[in-house]
């Protein structure tokens, strides 16, 4: 077969046409000098679905190169807002009309169930590109007066450049659009790099921005390795922006390829180990739905899922019990069929990965109050499992899991309970529960954190900020304040009547 061209691939309705070639200039190409292929598995099988070309860092070269070129012509300040908007709301629609297609290729290479991806990705990917489609006719400075009448200043917001974006493999639609509708609602152009585990969505939307009608090298996409293409990009001298969402070792990483490269600017959207606390006045039912949201929705692979729950000790067994309950009504199962409310985790790697840890929370003493057996069945199957009565030291406590493995510890007082949450070197999330209202406004401000939730968890919303303190990131994604990753703030001085007198 040529490399890189469309493949079939088995899906609920019909076959779908997969391009797996570089998406560079509009055209699905070969590599230039490499025949290196990404296998793509399906999780729930183990079957392989297809090969996609692997970029080299020459190609990665060349997309960077086609991003350089439209953004000095067709895109960056040659084009207004208005029609920035346009082509961002036609992508929308093409989304809408795909939903289902996507959707079931999202399942088909991420393993989640094909509703939530198209009620849930699918839904908030067409409404961030809406969002950001509104705001590309927004992008406005300031006018600052220095000496009235004789001197004054504008700022000038524009757009950054050639802007690499990362993206992780666990919401790999949802993921492209939240890097991809600021930076194109404020004229950036982007060399995307997908996930080596789930690279199929990114070159099936790849074919809706040519039909969207972009301009040729506005979005090109580059599957490859993270230490070859994703480095590549990391350390370009062309690039001005990296953008990237994944583990905290992969950011410390690309931060240092920025800062040794051209010091790009670098915005990171790492991990987390999430805390929810119960207090004693909290809804137990309402708490424990939450909670099994937070570390069952999408099998726990969520930089935001609440890992670590600690509950106030005078109902500590009573929220136990009814947790569990909760928990065991999930169903994980192959995501195309309809009674599974979540999917395999992503990969072989991932599979074992979490299982090291369930493992290691046996060892080290923990109490297992539900699941931790493994399935004799294919596919990389992870059933929720909850730790009971867990201490900080224990690895399971206190490193990332990305899976659906819950540690859980009862606090005496509010002081203990805030402390063992911000017991930890990440900041992305935390989540609390109490009818108190003056509980709800003290504890949500001691909360170490870019987001918290109160009495709910893990609700997302295009208009509000989403980012990370402390390792869990730099910057800050949706919302206007995505707006500013992209910008760079250019200060004109104009002088309209002072005459210079020489020498001073
Ligand atoms: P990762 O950080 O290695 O991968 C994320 C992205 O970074 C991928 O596109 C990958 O190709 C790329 N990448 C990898 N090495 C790179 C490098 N040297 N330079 C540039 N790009 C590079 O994550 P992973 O190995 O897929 O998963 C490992 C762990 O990371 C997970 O178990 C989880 O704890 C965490 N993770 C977090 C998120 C999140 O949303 N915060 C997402 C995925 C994974």
């Amino acid at each position: 077969m040529t490399q890189g061209a469309s493949v079939k691939v088995p899906a609920l309705s019909k076959e779908i046409s997969v391009p797996t070639g570089l998406f560079i200039n509009n055209e699905f190409v070969a590599s230039v000098d490499s025949k290196d292929t990404i296998p793509c598995y399906n999780p729930s099988t183990e079957e392989l679905i297809c090969e996609v070309v692997a970029a080299s860092p020459k190609d990665i070269d060349k997309a960077v190169q086609a991003a350089r070129e439209a953004f000095n012509t067709t895109w960056g300040k040659n084009v207004n807002g208005f029609e920035r908007a346009k082509l961002i709301h036609k992508l929308a629609d093409l989304i809408e009309r795909d939903a289902q297609e996507l959707a079931e290729l999202e399942t088909l290479n991420n393993g989640k169930p094909v509703r939530i991806a198209k009620d849930f990705d699918i839904g908030d990917t067409i409404q961030c590109l809406r969002y950001y489609a509104g705001w590309a006719d927004k992008i406005t400075g300031q006018t600052i007066e220095i000496d009235n009448q004789i001197k004054f200043a504008f700022t000038r917001h524009e757009p950054i450049g050639v802007c690499g974006q990362i993206i992780p493999w666990n919401y790999p639609i949802n993921m492209w659009a939240w890097k991809v509708a600021p930076a194109l609602a404020v004229g950036c152009t982007i060399v995307m790099k997908p996930s080596e585990n789930t690279p199929l969505t990114a070159l099936k939307l790849s074919e809706l921005i040519k039909e969207a009608g972009f301009p040729r090298g506005v979005v090109n996409t580059v599957p490859s390795l993270g230490s070859v293409g994703g480095a590549a990009i990391a350390s370009h001298l062309d690039v001005d922006k990296i953008a990237f969402t994944g583990s905290t070792i992969t950011g410390r990483k690309i931060m240092e390829a920025a800062a040794k490269s051209n010091l790009k600017k670098v915005s990171l959207e790492l991990g987390g180990k999430s805390p929810q606390l119960i207090f004693e006045s909290a809804d137990l039912d309402q708490a424990a739905n939450w909670v099994a949201l937070g570390i069952c929705y999408n099998t726990g692979q969520d930089c935001t899922a609440g890992s670590r729950v600690y509950v106030q000790e005078s109902i500590y067994g009573q929220f136990l019990q009814v947790l569990v309950n909760k928990v065991k009504s999930t169903i994980i199962g192959d995501g195309f069929d309809e009674k599974s409310t979540g999917g395999p985790v992503v990969s072989k790697v991932q599979y074992d990965r979490v299982w090291g840890y369930i493992e290691s929370g046996k060892s080290e003493g923990a109490k297992v109050v539900l699941g931790g057996e493994k399935r004799s069945t294919k596919g990389f199957y992870v059933d929720p499992t909850i730790f009971a009565d867990v201490r900080p030291d224990m690895k399971i406590v206190k490193e990332e899991i990305f899976g659906p493995v819950l540690c859980v510890a009862p606090f005496k007082t509010e002081e203990e309970g805030c402390a063992l949450a911000n017991a930890t070197t990440y900041g992305l999330g935390a989540g609390l529960h109490s009818t108190d209202a003056s509980q709800c406004m003290r504890v949500s401000s001691k909360l170490e954190a870019g987001t918290v939730w109160v009495n709910q968890y893990n609700i997302l919303a295009n208009n509000v900020p989403f980012g990370g303190k402390k390792q869990s990131g730099i910057g800050r994604e949706l919302g206007s304040y995505a707006l500013e990753e992209y910008t760079s703030v250019k200060a004109v001085h104009w002088n309209i009547g002072e005459k210079l007198e020489w020498p001073l």
